[in-house]
């Protein structure tokens, strides 16, 4: 894609321009930052400006052969890596047609987005040692078209200790004219000797002028309502475009979310066991998904109580539950649900045992909700 598609970012399309114009280019570069700030666009507009035979000063011409080929991710000096379900393939190539279907529908999409389109089951997915292997074998194929050899790691925070010990050599003294881009939400997740070993490329929120412009201009959102989502998302377009689109997701977290709070009010200990159990058995990302939507839920409550439906952006479903709910958040407790439900999503991410932090959350949450 041509850095024009990439929502926002001027000043770093600037200082990727430049790397690439003074010859500057690090073998080995990890992009950090959420997917929704646009890491992975960011990341396919740079490679797309280094093949460019025709670069203009400010853009990849999106004409010229190498950016067709890129376009269409079918450029033969371009590689691509991501966390694949094992038993459906245990190597990127066996799912590189539903990589590219992805991307070109939309190349803003999380780990989450990424299961739900490979796999109905919704496993999860990961970078193993197979596919470590295969990136290896690439990086030493000599380059096609004479340039670099360019590899594309996506969510390199889903790789194993063992593959992310195979590629330590390989990242250490790659074989010539090969770029290395790794993509990450957090350098907390990455192994010290990765993080060491490559330079980083921040990839912070998207400002939220550019966003709102965003969704005036290409989503057809009026100036207020454009405004508002931005001012809600934190500069994130993947959250933007729940607030926009998934109401099927938004429907099942509403349920879920309703349920523990129903449970949990009556204290039924083997309904709140029920729940933890059921929740503890989807994926991590569908779980992140959830607290957060929860905790938009508890802040809702909040506003609905203290301005009386000024600013309150929900669904008519979610207005007809706050209704009745909004009265049990109050300044007594909403610290306590922000606090928790921010933790809990904390260690998620940190690959806590879910059953166990489900089944806390519920107990924290009877008491809490018993605060008003
Ligand atoms: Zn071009």
């Amino acid at each position: 894609m041509r850095f024009s598609e990439v929502i926002g970012h001027s000043e770093l399309k600037k200082d990727l321009i430049k790397e690439v114009n003074q010859e500057k280019i690090s073998h080995a570069q990890l992009f950090l930052g959420k997917p929704g700030h646009g890491v992975l666009p960011m990341a396919l507009g740079f490679v797309q400006y280094l093949f460019c035979d025709n670069k203009q000063t400010d853009d990849s011409c999106g004409e010229c052969p190498s950016c067709r080929k890129v376009q269409k991710l079918q450029h033969p000096d371009l590689h691509f890596s991501f966390p694949t379900v094992q038993s459906i393939s245990n190597t990127a190539d066996g799912l590189i047609s539903e990589w590219r279907e992805m991307i070109d529908e939309n190349p803003y999409f999380d780990l989450n987005g990424w299961i739900k389109f490979m796999d109905p089951k919704e496993r999860r997915p990961i970078i193993g040692k197979d596919e470590s292997q295969e990136i290896i074998k690439k990086l030493n194929l000599r380059s096609y078209e004479g340039g670099f050899k360019v590899m594309l790691i996506w969510m390199a925070e889903e790789m194993n200790q063992s593959s992310a010990n195979k590629l330590l050599k390989v990242l250490e003294e790659p074989p010539g004219n090969t770029l290395f881009i790794l993509m990450a939400e957090s350098e907390d997740l990455m192994l010290q000797t990765i993080l060491s070993r490559t330079q980083k490329v921040r990839i912070p929120r998207i400002k939220l002028d550019d966003l709102s412009a965003y969704l005036r201009e290409q989503k057809n959102q009026s100036t207020g309502n454009a405004d508002s989502i931005a001012a809600r998302v934190d500069g994130d377009l993947i959250e933007a475009m729940e607030f926009l689109g998934d109401h099927h997701e938004q429907d099942e977290n509403r349920e879920r979310f309703i349920q523990l709070m129903r449970v949990c009010y009556k204290k039924n200990v083997l309904d709140m066991m029920d729940w933890a159990e059921g929740i503890g058995g989807k994926s991590r990302e569908f779980q992140k998904v959830f607290l957060k939507y929860a905790l938009h839920m508890f802040r809702q409550s909040l506003l609905k109580n203290y301005t009386d439906d000024i600013l309150i952006r929900v669904s008519e479903e979610e207005a007809d539950f706050l209704e009745k709910f909004a009265r049990f958040i109050t300044g007594n407790n909403i610290q306590n649900f922000l606090e928790t439900f921010s933790d809990a999503h904390y260690h998620i991410e940190r690959n806590a045992n879910p059953k166990i932090l489900f089944t806390q959350l519920c107990f924290e949450v009877m008491r809490y909700i018993h605060k008003a």
